[in-house]
């Protein structure tokens, strides 16, 4: 059996995932030993886009038609499809507070008119399971080195892994950290998938939730907390979407808002 071929692409986001996996610098070469990359534009433009792949690790939001497009022909390639980073895995924070034409109002308010952009034409920002099936996530804004090398790793050996399902909590109690929440600042560690290593409360600052959402979050249990030490409701909302999205900031504004009334 050769080396298992593998592409790793970006679509709408800031590249900071594949950069990431660049800055694994004294593991590369024995990724690149491990691995035929067959696509890695960030690292070097040769590359073979009709080679069928084992592995496809997929960056950034589908943001425009030609996110769409490509995005549907790495799927169609390739045996499995890993999302990395958040905006593939949860759509990032372009895609807070969508729905309801929001993106339309905001992509005028960049560009001034909605046409704008000729290049390609935009879409509303959806994490990559909108459109294809996805076999493995690694969430995180960008990814971490240690839990993207533990996944290739894994993939290398033929395992998709599962991602721990338990909250940032989890870590900070491990560190022995005192809680921010219960200090009264708005930690969404509860709320959050583990494997930042709780990096912020650790070092005295909330955690924002890049590494999104967790499987079965009590958002209503945590927001109630946070508006009886007396912050108030769009405050609350706010810091939830930014790495939330869309559909969670509305849910919890109408539980919010039932409550309140
Ligand atoms: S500081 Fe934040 S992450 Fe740490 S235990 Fe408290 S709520 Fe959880
Ligand atoms: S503590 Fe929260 S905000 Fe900080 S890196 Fe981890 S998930 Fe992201």
């Amino acid at each position: 059996m050769g080396k298992p071929k593998i592409g790793i692409y970006g679509l709408t986001g800031c590249a900071g995932d594949q950069l990431n996996i660049l800055n694994c610098e004294d593991e590369l070469l024995k990724l690149f030993e491990i691995f035929e990359i067959k696509s890695f534009v960030m690292a070097s433009r040769a590359k073979d886009e009709e080679a069928k792949l084992d592995v496809a690790f997929v960056e950034g939001s589908v943001s425009t038609q030609k996110d769409l497009e490509d995005l549907l022909e790495i799927r169609k390639k390739s045996k499995i499809l890993v999302a990395i980073g958040h905006c593939a895995v949860f759509g990032g924070v372009q895609s807070m507070f969508m729905g309801n034409e929001e993106w339309i109002k905001r992509y005028k308010k960049v560009y001034g008119k909605e046409n704008a952009v000729t290049l390609t034409p935009p879409l509303e920002p959806k994490p990559v399971s909108a459109y294809v099936k996805v076999d493995a996530v690694l969430p995180g804004c960008p990814i971490e080195k240690e839990p993207f090398l533990k996944l290739a790793g894994k993939l290398a050996h033929g395992i998709i892994p599962k991602n721990p399902d338990y909250p940032v909590c989890a870590e900070c109690k491990w560190k022995e950290n005192e809680c921010l929440l219960l200090k009264g600042e708005i930690c969404l560690g509860p709320l959050t998938n583990s494997g930042c290593g709780a990096i912020c409360p650790s070092h005295n600052i909330p955690c924002i939730g890049c590494w999104g959402p967790i499987h079965e979050e009590n958002y209503a249990a945590e927001a109630q907390l946070l508006i009886d030490k007396g912050y108030d409701v769009d405050t609350v909302v706010k810091r939830f979407a930014i790495f939330g999205g869309s559909e969670r900031a509305e849910k919890l504004r109408k539980f919010l808002e039932k409550k309140e009334g």
